[in-house]
C-alpha cells in the first residue's frame, strides 16, 4: 500500500479539549439477541471512520450504484471486555462468545480487521449487529 502517511494523521489539538456543553446523547447498550444480556454499551463501541467502502476492497468489482450510498457497517467494534474469555486466556484471535448463551457474537483479533465497509480496525473486537439487540435508553 502507497497510501499517503502524512494526509491523514493531523491532529487538530483543539478538538482534544473537553467540551463539557455536548448534549447529552441517548444511551445505547447492546444486548446479546438471543439471551439479552448486555454485552456492551456506547461508551466501549470504538468508533470508526467509514471507508469508502468498495473502492478499498479491490479484488471486488465495484457494483454500480448511481447515488453512491455509504456502505453501512454491519458490525460495531468494542474495546476488550471482561465477559470475553478467551481474551482474557490470551488468545491472539478467536471468535468472542456470549457468557450467557454462548451464541456466536462476533470475533476478535489483536492484530486488527477489517470492517465491511473497508476500515481497518486495530485491535479489533468485532460483533455482529445482526447479533445484537441496540436499545436507546
Ligand atoms: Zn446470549
Ligand atoms: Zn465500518
Amino acid at each position: 500500500m502507497e497510501a499517503a502517511n502524512d494526509s491523514d494523521v493531523s491532529i487538530d489539538s483543539s478538538q482534544k479539549a473537553t467540551d463539557v456543553s455536548i448534549d447529552p446523547k441517548p444511551q445505547v447498550i447492546y444486548r446479546c439477541k438471543k439471551c439479552r444480556k448486555i454485552v456492551a454499551s456506547e461508551e466501549q463501541v470504538v468508533p470508526h471512520e467509514p471507508a469508502e467502502g468498495q473502492k478499498c476492497f479491490k479484488w471486488k468489482k465495484r457494483s454500480d450504484n448511481p447515488y453512491n450510498e455509504p456502505t453501512q457497517c454491519t458490525s460495531i467494534f468494542v474495546e476488550p471486555m471482561k465477559w470475553m474469555q478467551v481474551v482474557e486466556d490470551g488468545c491472539v484471535q478467536d471468535k468472542l462468545q456470549c457468557l450467557g448463551c454462548k451464541a456466536r457474537l462476533g470475533y476478535f483479533n489483536w492484530a486488527g480487521m477489517q470492517c465491511n465497509c473497508g476500515a481497518w480496525i486495530n485491535p479489533a473486537f468485532q460483533l455482529h449487529k445482526s447479533r445484537l439487540d441496540e436499545c436507546h435508553l
